[in-house]
């Protein structure tokens, strides 16, 4: 019953780090809740497990302190995954989009590999896993005690990785949170982040009416701007660019979506009436962007020809294509979101080992703190290399 590290959470963050710390000779005991290890990595990148990305750096994250994951970053690289994915034998591609370089890694199989790869880890280290293990309560005398529904567990170091509040019926809590709390480590204020974002009223109904449209587009707001694609659906907006957006959107702030560069569409439209003059404005538009979305910003037209139609009509049309304003109601929450925003606060964490600055042998790693990445597998990134940061200390 006595270990020299116990971590809460199997997840990507926990499995890894106690793989590791096994691996340098610590007794671990990793508990879990769920049934099942890792169920979030099982369904991450539609089954294939956007494992890493070849650009991850400190911009690709948020947080109250930019600065503070530099040091596990920099310590352990997307290559070093990559390259125990290799020794694994796990074939990956990096996914591609039209002109654009995301540097984004799957496997080429199944996300379950990982899972494989991270357990496998874990049983070259000797760590002890116990799953379907309720925590009912920790407390620290010199060292750290550990009451679950199997027993009471004993060691001189906690390592809490129990991941953020997203999808909770895949077993996300609050447990880390509260166990911050417990020990007087603080807590950034949290809320949904990469979710999906919903509308009300008219502007609810009209974009209702355009689900299943998907574009490519530049979604921007005060301090951030992605150029990936975006999805109208039943329920609101998603696709890369807004799920990247709505983790920077304030609640109540408007988003700009640039569906096409505002000048080169009204020069089309202009160019057009001169040369097409019997055209439709939205035969012409439909040229350039999808054509409900062509309907939907000339729906107000009365005017059948471009002939018909004023330069100032044109270039209002244009200017809405180039600088589409919108201001969301709000997410779809943590039922849909991909991660939290906030969480177990940096500057009361030592960057390059994980443990709280004023708990000895208390340790915080992967999405439970205050270190949010952009989409595109650079949260997994964090999740290994925080977890590596804080084995290596272990
Ligand atoms: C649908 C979806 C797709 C995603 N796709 C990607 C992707 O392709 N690439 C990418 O980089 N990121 C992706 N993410 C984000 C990524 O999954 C997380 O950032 C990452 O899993 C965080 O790792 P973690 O170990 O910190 O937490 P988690 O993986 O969430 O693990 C936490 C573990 O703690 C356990 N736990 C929680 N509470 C308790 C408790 N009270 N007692 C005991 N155990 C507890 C949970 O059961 C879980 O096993 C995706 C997320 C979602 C929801």
């Amino acid at each position: 019953m006595n270990y020299d590290v116990i971590i809460i959470g199997a997840g990507a963050a926990g499995l890894f780090c106690a793989g590791q710390a096994g691996k340098r000779g610590r007794r671990v005991l990793l508990l879990d809740h769920s049934a099942k290890p890792a169920e979030k990595v099982r369904i991450s990148g539609g089954g294939r497990c956007n494992f890493t990305n070849l650009y991850c750096g400190p911009d690709n994250f948020i947080s109250a302190n930019p600065h503070f994951a530099k040091s596990a970053l920099s310590r352990y690289s997307p290559h070093d995954f990559i390259a125990l994915v290799e020794q694994y034998g796990i074939s990956w591609h990096e996914k591609h989009q039209t002109g654009m370089q995301l540097g984004q890694l799957f496997c080429d199989e199944s996300s379950q590999q990982i899972i494989d790869l991270l357990l496998t880890e874990c049983k070259i280290g000797g760590v002890e896993v116990k799953l379907s293990t309720t925590v009912n309560c920790v407390s620290h005398d010199g060292r750290y005690s550990v009451e679950t529904s199997a027993g009471t567990f004993t060691a001189a170091a906690l390592v809490i990785a129990t991941g953020g509040l997203s999808i909770p019926k895949m077993g996300a809590t609050n447990f880390g949170y509260k166990i911050a709390a417990q020990f007087g480590v603080t807590v950034t204020p949290r809320r949904a982040g990469l979710v999906p974002l919903t509308f009300t009223g008219a502007q609810d109904e009209g974009l209702k009416a355009l689900a299943g449209t998907a574009a490519p587009a530049r979604v921007s707001c005060e301090g951030a701007s992605f150029d990936e694609a975006i999805l109208l659906t039943h329920r609101g907006m998603s696709g890369p660019a807004i799920l990247q957006i709505s983790s920077y959107l304030e609640p109540g702030e408007a988003m700009q979506i640039a569906l096409m560069d505002g000048a080169q569409i009204e020069a089309v439209l202009l160019d057009a009436k001169t040369r097409r003059p019997k055209s439709a404005a939205a035969t012409v538009l439909a040229e350039h962007i999808p054509k409900r979305l062509a309907e939907y910003f000339t729906a107000h037209v009365t005017e059948t020809r471009l002939a018909d139609m004023t330069d100032e009509a044109l270039r209002d049309i244009a200017s809405t294509v180039g600088d589409w304003a919108l201001r969301p109601a709000g997410s779809e929450g943590y039922r849909k979101a991909e991660v939290t925003l906030g969480g177990v606060d940096t500057h009361a964490l030592n960057s390059k080992t994980m443990m709280a600055n004023d708990v000895t042998g208390l340790y915080f790693i992967g999405e439970v703190v205050d270190v949010t990445g952009h989409l595109g597998g650079h949260n997994f990134q964090w999740a290994w290399a925080s977890a590596y940061a804080c084995a290596q200390s272990l």
